[in-house]
Parts: C-alpha cells; sequence; structure tokens
C-alpha cells in the first residue's frame, strides 16, 4: 500500500532548508525560498536573492508554520 502524503510536506520542507541554509536562498521579491543555483525566480521571475543563511533559516521557519504555498517544492529534491 502507498505510503500516503504527509500534509507536513511544507514544514518538513522548511525543516530541511534551516538544517543546510547554504544550499538556498530568498527571492527579495515574493520570499519565497529557491535553490542556491537558481538564477530567476520560479514564482515571481526576480533575479534578487538574499543568500544570507540566517535570513534563509529565519524565511524557512515563517514559511513552515505559515503553511504558505510560496516553498517550491520542486527546488528541494
Ligand atoms: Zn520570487
Amino acid at each position: 500500500m502507498p505510503v500516503p502524503k504527509p500534509p507536513s510536506t511544507r514544514a518538513e520542507a522548511a525543516a530541511k532548508i534551516a538544517a543546510n541554509p547554504a544550499a538556498y536562498k530568498v527571492c527579495e521579491g515574493c520570499n519565497s525560498i529557491v535553490g542556491g543555483g537558481t538564477d530567476i525566480c520560479p514564482n515571481c521571475h526576480s533575479f534578487r536573492f538574499d543568500a544570507t543563511p540566517t535570513q534563509v533559516v529565519r524565511q524557512a521557519r515563517l514559511l513552515g508554520s505559515r503553511e504558505q504555498t510560496s516553498v517550491t517544492a520542486k527546488d528541494l529534491t
């Protein structure tokens, strides 16, 4: 029987980001978190990012707790 997708996926993703903030950055346009190799935000097409680890962790916790949809799950794999 297939494993059901846990409802806490976003929180888990946020925890994963917070554990390794150097691999991610925060979009300055829409505050979503993208992979460190991303040049253009897939959500708002901004090219300005804040790669400060403390900012990434802060934003990850925020997104995880608010259950927002702006964490791009496809960047986390
Ligand atoms: Zn953006």
